[in-house]
């Protein structure tokens, strides 16, 4: 079993497929999940890595590409090579906006990059699996991309001219977002992930 990331709703499972599978995940995966003292043992990665690897199996090769610090420090993405299916884990969720999570080594600036790695190394027929909602295509990366890019932009200028996070807020984003903000993350939250980490730098 291969875990993308660390979040529960991508590790819950563990604790009940680890008595019969072996869990592969990276490294940053087992040592976050190792120093919760609620993780029972068997929830526990017995397999980790830090770049890559290539797991053989059901006749075709899953290669696993660890990414750097983006929506955590510890995400993958999975590979189905033969069967042309991609899982991207959190790395790109279908259109809501992201959880970037500070506090587990996310970063803002590396999880856009990340989504541009993605798109270099995706083939453009593949079928991509994200980390939350709709099956998705090439395409819904590119657009992911573009929100991605344009609201950082927005955020940075603000921040450049020396305004609070209360202002960013009040001031909002331009009404073509208003529908990324209809999930998990609204868009008061996501202008504060991006202010809370880009703010630092
Ligand atoms: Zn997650």
């Amino acid at each position: 079993m291969l875990n993308t990331h660390v979040h529960g709703d991508h590790t819950g499972g563990n604790a009940h497929f680890g008595r019969k599978a072996d869990i592969i995940a990276h490294t940053n995966v087992r040592k976050r999940l190792s120093g919760n003292p609620a993780t029972p043992k068997e929830a526990l990665p017995v397999l980790t890595f830090d770049d890559s690897l290539s797991v053989h199996f059901n006749g075709e090769e899953i290669r696993v590409l660890h990414l750097p610090p983006g929506h955590t420090d510890g995400d993958s993405v999975i590979h189905f090579t033969k069967s042309g299916v991609v899982h991207t884990g959190d790395q790109f969720v279908n259109a809501p906006f992201p959880f970037i999570d500070l506090g587990s080594g996310g970063d803002v600036a590396g999880y856009i990059k990340n989504v541009e790695t993605m798109l270099e190394k995706i083939p453009s027929d593949a079928k991509i699996i994200p980390g939350h909602g709709a099956l998705a295509t090439r395409e819904d990366p590119k657009k992911f991309h573009r929100m991605l890019t344009e609201t950082v932009s927005i955020v940075r200028k603000a921040i450049t001219e020396g305004k609070t996070l209360e202002q960013v807020q009040a001031a909002g984003l331009p009404a073509d977002y208003k529908d990324w903000g209809a999930g998990f993350i609204n868009v008061n939250r996501w202008l504060q992930i991006m202010y809370n980490n880009l703010n630092k730098k």
